[in-house]
């Protein structure tokens, strides 16, 4: 590959000298697990979260799940998530033993439309959990007023968009209790697994700090059966030296999203990513849509740029969910998206050059 679509060494390594040290300082600590560097990273990222808590966990999923059973969500409730989403949402609900329930997408935004979030709601339902998929803050200010008007909870999944906006206050930060996840990829990327949940709320976070940590806050004294879902001291401390040139790496990410942005307005039937009204974005992922993906997609490997699609078959269709008895045509905008979408090279350190030649790649496929 000439333009790879994702360069993570190149990300960390502006970092290097930075990660070592953390890397030093944690070996030559002899304490791995909880302990300062976890603690200092909590409040680091409570305060960038704009949120009184934040509590390190080893991923993604689990702080979507540990964040379910804090709000003691269980067999028989059912949770609302979008239909176009990576699946890890869905998964969560369903292994705390409830059931998920699906909302289209805005075709714009590609995130959940909250305009078709009141007729899914029963007397079941318990929360509402928008995704801020691609980087782009759902319309967090609508869903909230609705989680308000019901009396549900709203669980964020913030894994994609560390550092967004909607009417300007931080993702991470509207939901009673949110989830975020520190896969390498994501815009804020550890060394390896890492996750963490943010709130305002003492009594949500008391019971996943307990349940983190196998139920006990006293050593050998357990009050709960909890799990073993602790983010260790070294991602914390590498963390921390991430999360200090977040600001200036999504800044960078944007302004590569206006370049593509520009340049391909009007380039065959391309559909470019759209913002809802006073959300913003954070661009963990620049897709496009068109009907020819996939020839595109052929087109672009064949000139050596990566690219990636996210995702090619929504949750609804998964195998994993076929008792849930979803078929083809029952949620048609996230089918669409699936069918559509091609996720393009962008990435903190990505030079304007080589956007420069996935644009003109792309504008050669289309004008033949
Ligand atoms: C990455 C991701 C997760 C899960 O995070 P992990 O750290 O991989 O467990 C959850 N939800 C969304 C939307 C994601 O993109």
């Amino acid at each position: 590959m000439k333009i790879t679509y994702l360069d993570l060494k190149m990300i960390n390594h502006a970092s290097k000298h930075e990660l070592m040290e953390a890397f030093e300082s944690v070996l030559d600590s002899g304490w791995y697990i909880l302990g300062n560097k976890l603690e200092q990273f909590e409040k680091q990222y409570a305060a960038y979260s704009n949120t009184n808590y934040c509590i390190g966990v080893a991923n993604g999923l689990d702080a979507l799940i540990l964040s379910l059973k804090a709000l003691d969500i269980k067999a028989g409730d059912e949770v609302i998530v979008p239909s176009n989403t990576y699946i890890a949402s869905w998964l969560a609900v369903s292994y705390v033993g409830a059931t998920p329930i699906p909302v289209e997408p805005n075709w714009e935004t590609c995130n959940i439309d909250p305009l078709l979030i009141e007729s899914k709601i029963t007397e079941r339902t318990k929360a509402i959990m928008p995704v801020n998929l691609y980087g782009q803050a759902a319309q967090l200010d609508l869903i909230t007023e609705i989680a308000n008007k019901h009396n549900l909870f709203v669980l964020e999944d913030n894994a994609q968009a560390q550092g967004a906006l909607c009417k300007g206050k931080i993702t991470g930060s509207w939901g009673h209790i949110n989830a975020s996840s520190f896969y390498p990829g994501k815009n804020l990327g550890a060394l390896g697994d890492a996750g963490a949940i943010t709130s305002n709320d003492e009594n949500l976070n008391n019971k996943v700090r307990i349940i983190r940590n196998y139920g006990s806050q006293k050593k050998y004294f357990n009050e709960i059966k909890g799990v073993n879902s602790r983010l260790d001291e070294l991602q914390a401390a590498l963390l921390s030296v991430k999360l200090n040139v977040l600001d200036a790496q999504n800044s960078q990410r944007i302004a590569l999203a206006e370049i593509y942005n520009q340049q391909l307005q009007n380039v065959g039937d391309l559909t470019l990513p759209t913002l809802a009204d006073s959300c913003t974005s954070v661009y963990h992922i620049y897709q496009v849509r068109t009907s020819r993906r996939n020839e595109l997609q052929n087109y672009l490997t064949e000139n050596g740029i990566g690219t990636i699609i996210h995702y090619p078959v929504p949750p609804h269709l998964q195998e994993a969910y076929a008792e849930l008895a979803y078929k083809k045509g029952d949620f048609p905008i996230a089918e669409k998206i699936a069918e559509q979408t091609l996720s393009l090279p962008l990435y903190p350190g990505m030079q304007n050059e080589d956007v420069f030649t996935v644009i003109e790649t792309i504008k050669k496929f289309f004008n033949g």
